[in-house]
């Protein structure tokens, strides 16, 4: 049996475990230190806009303490991207709060401005207005920011950015995840550059930074015995896991370039392919890390699906998976409201997800092409 070619593997820089000794050699073995404090600093300078940034246990409890941050309290309405990985939208609940879902447009394959204004017109007439907007950067693809800003302006509420699978994306030059009052970012073993796991909260101001902060680390108050005034969480991210962190940053750059040849190897690769569509920025607007590359099967022109061709990488121990299916049509928010068409649901019904790694080999991207040219006749 052939080796396996994951779908996206962790890719060490080799500077990580140099990091980790330091923390050993001086016994910064607890969630806090200085490679928390020069991950931080690392990731602040990366973002750039002057970005005050909260390293974290996960993406998933940056999302939350956003959430808390922005006041989501039990039977609070909150808007997200329905396309999107579970992730994006169990901190709600956690809150106690109800999601409301809302379609993609087809070009970035994220929230529909369009579909988004409609949702929180229709929230407000039956009484509620919501107190957050959850907007995903999609496998690194850049959301239209301008015209999801421009609404949550309108009417005034809190816009989150997910930007875990989009660290190294940016929307007009500026970087995904500094656009809302707060980004998500994600350290996962699967993301662009991972710390085995981990996340971070990017802030708009100092305030919102200390906040998160004071709330990851059990909410205690300034005083000599343990005080409490808020309920705390205890999301802070390690010392060690985020010298893997300081480690990755060294080649964050290397990393989106190799993503972004990923997908220059899928467009070369389906370029005489009818019926094949490789997921692409849709103007020079948008610059996507390609954290995962994905394409659009049609079986009206190709005859096969997406599920058949899944099947015959899978024949070669190749991994491919098809895209977020919808939230909306999750059992567990089956009962959540929903705006928008059927376009969340069409592209997970024709969308593929191929291996997108920045450690695939030569050899490996070979062995693709060969299942491609295979399956399409080529
Ligand atoms: C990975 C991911 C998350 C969650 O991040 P974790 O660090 O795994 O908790 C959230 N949203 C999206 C879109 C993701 O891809």
């Amino acid at each position: 049996m052939n080796s396996k070619i994951w779908l996206s593997s962790p890719h060490m820089g080799g500077n990580e475990q140099k990091y980790i000794n330091e923390a050993f050699a001086e016994n910064w073995v607890a969630p806090l230190g200085p490679n928390v404090n020069g991950f931080e600093e690392d990731l602040e300078k990366f973002l750039g806009q002057d970005s005050k940034v909260a390293a974290l246990s996960a993406g998933t409890a940056a999302l939350h303490l956003a959430l808390v941050e922005c006041g989501v309290e039990y039977g609070d309405e909150v808007i997200c991207q329905s396309m999107t990985f579970s992730a994006s939208a169990n901190p709600i609940a956690y809150c106690g709060g109800i999601p409301v879902f809302v379609d993609s447009e087809p070009e970035t394959w994220n929230m529909c401005p369009k579909a988004l204004k409609e949702a929180i017109e229709d929230r407000i007439q039956k009484g509620k207005k919501p107190k957050a907007i959850i907007v995903v950067h999609l496998y690194g693809m850049p959301a239209k920011m301008d015209e999801i800003i421009a609404v949550a302006k309108e009417f005034n509420i809190e816009l989150i950015e997910d930007a875990a699978e989009a660290l190294g994306s940016t929307y007009k030059n500026q970087p995904c995840g500094t656009f809302g009052r707060f980004g998500i970012l994600s350290f996962n073993g699967n993301k662009i550059i991972t710390t085995s796991g981990g996340g971070a909260l990017a802030c708009k101001t100092q305030e919102d930074k200390d906040k998160t902060v004071f709330l990851s680390t059990q909410a205690r108050d300034n005083a000599p015995h343990y005080q409490h005034s808020h309920i705390g969480f205890n999301y802070r991210m390690s010392n060690i896991v985020a010298g893997i962190g300081r480690g990755q940053m060294e080649v964050l750059k290397d990393r989106v370039e190799a993503r972004r040849s990923m997908h220059d190897f899928y467009v070369d690769l389906f370029k005489n392919i009818d019926g094949v569509t490789v997921f692409s920025e849709s103007s020079s607007d948008f610059y996507s890390n390609h954290w995962l590359s994905a394409i659009i099967v049609d079986p009206s022109i190709v005859g096969k699906t997406r599920e058949d061709l899944r099947l015959a990488f899978l024949e070669d121990n190749i991994e491919s998976r098809p895209l977020w299916k919808p939230m909306h049509l999750q059992p567990i928010f089956a009962n959540a409201p929903y705006y928008g068409t059927n376009v969340s649901e069409k592209l997970f019904g024709d969308g593929l997800c191929l291996p997108s790694g920045s450690n695939l080999s030569e050899d490996e991207k070979v062995r693709i092409a060969k299942v491609v040219n295979d399956f399409f006749g080529n």
